[in-house]
């Protein structure tokens, strides 16, 4: 029998990597061989990436499509700026404008412009309105939802509210029997907005006060919050799945192992961006580097690599929430809008900050970007490891290549990259979704409506 695809490299498999052939048919990955050591050759059509590391797909849990009502990333963009970085499959974030996905209309709503414009897989977030939201919650996990996503810190009362704790119980309860992710943006508001209303009057002088106006404990004590809600929950019979976004604080990963010891399920990420850049890129490149949490000073950077390394992060995810310069160029730091894009760069930087300078093992690259968000976000029986019977969704990597970063080249709407200008060792030379080049190396190919809708499922 042919297939339709064999590919040769270097194969990063979950428990290891080795020089080996992949076979691909009808967009799953058929079969999986060490050549002519293992039985016979896999016959069909060859990529030949020897030497090229060939990874699962990139799975980043954490994106924004429509942050903006007026200048939107959109789905089309967004999902080109995935293909371009190696990421087959995105969730994206319920905090859209002009309105929030907070029931199953406009959730159902959602998935359609999802399938017609969306060039790569996609999963989506549920939330809940301020107040009153909670039955909702059953509407839009029927319908397919990845996840729900609470913030405890007030973006905005409409897009972006604050979740006060009285509601959350009766969510976190609903969430621990369907059995879904309870997804927090974790500051607390207290803190936060005393300290900017007395910082606010400065904010001209220097974009390093942002970073001082949402200071590490801002996160720790809602950290610590929620582990004590999602403990609740559980001694009463709801083990509910409490993750933490974005999570910039080295300590808040030990505080969340001792809750697991505990019996709490819950986990972490952090962002690649509190990996590649610090509070002093945010006083040199100012507002386009704005972003919530703000990043951190050059010492907790280097610790958090210290978790990642240690293996107390579940994964890293961009967070990518661009917008267009118009929104980053006021004088006053706390003028402008906050988010940064990161798609088209999380993996070539991961790998070339991680593999490359900081000894991460090949395997873990691929649990932190692809395996852990699979099996912490109900995909994992179709997507996250190179597996016979999983999607053939791949992101090859040449080691030997380097690459500048232009944000002339990005598709994102920001014109701006934080990484402008610095080389990367290794090179994403083809993405694969379920089997097809969707990017090959210059130019995404994939086309709009190529998406799926990803469901959850938990074994
Ligand atoms: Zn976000």
């Amino acid at each position: 029998m042919s297939l339709d695809l064999v590919i040769h490299g270097q194969l990063v498999t979950p428990s290891e990597v080795f020089d080996g052939f992949l076979g691909i048919q009808d967009g799953k990955i058929a079969a999986i061989s060490r050549g002519e050591l293992d039985g016979p050759l896999l016959v069909g059509p060859l990529l030949d990436v020897s030497g090229q590391l060939v990874f699962p797909g990139g799975i980043d849990v954490h994106v924004h499509v429509s942050s903006s009502e007026l200048h939107p990333e959109g789905w089309t963009r967004l999902t080109q700026c995935a293909a371009a970085g190696g990421i087959t499959s995105v969730i994206d974030m319920p905090y859209d404008a002009p309105q929030p996905t907070v029931n199953a209309e406009l959730f159902a709503a959602k998935v359609q412009r999802l399938r017609a414009e969306a060039l790569i897989d996609a999963g989506l977030y549920g939330t809940i309105r301020k107040r009153g939201g909670v039955p909702d919650i059953a509407g839009m996990a029927a319908a397919g939802a990845s996840a729900f996503k609470f913030s405890t810190y007030e973006t905005d009362p409409q897009r972006f509210p604050r979740i006060p704790g009285d509601e959350l119980l009766p969510a976190l309860r609903k969430l621990g029997r369907l059995g879904l992710p309870a997804v927090f943006h974790a500051e607390d508001g207290e803190i936060i907005d005393a300290l900017i209303e007395q910082l606010r009057p400065r904010g001209q002088e220097s974009p390093r006060l942002h970073a001082q106006s949402r200071p590490p404990v801002s996160e720790m004590v809602a950290v610590a919050g929620l582990l004590e809600l999602a403990r609740a929950v559980t001694a009463a019979g709801f083990p509910v799945k409490l993750h933490i976004a974005h999570l910039t604080v080295p300590p808040g990963f030990h505080l969340l192992e001792h809750y697991r010891s505990l019996g709490i399920d819950v986990t972490a990420e952090t962002c690649i961006h509190y990996l590649t850049l610090n509070e002093d890129d945010l006083e040199q490149q100012g507002a386009p580097l704005k972003c919530n949490p703000p990043l951190r000073p050059a010492a907790m950077q280097e610790a958090l690599w210290a978790e990642v390394l240690a293996g107390r992060v579940s994964c890293v995810t961009t967070d990518h929430a661009p917008w267009p310069p118009q929104l980053k160029d006021k004088a006053n730091i706390f003028d402008n809008k906050s988010g940064m894009p990161g798609l088209e760069t999380m993996l070539p930087l991961l790998y070339s900050e991680g593999v490359v300078r900081r000894g991460l093992p090949l395997t873990e690259f691929a649990r932190l970007t692809a395996s852990g968000p699979a099996e912490r976000f109900g995909l994992a029986h179709r997507k996250g490891s190179l597996r016979v019977g999983l999607d053939a969704d791949l992101c090859i990597l040449d080691p030997a290549a380097t690459h500048t970063v232009r944000a002339a080249e990005s598709y994102s709407i920001a014109q701006h990259s934080p990484y402008q200008g610095r080389t990367l060792q290794g090179r994403i030379t083809h993405t694969l979704l379920r089997g097809q080049i969707v990017y090959d190396g210059q130019t995404v190919t994939a086309q709009p409506g190529y998406a799926q809708f990803l469901t959850p499922e938990f074994a």
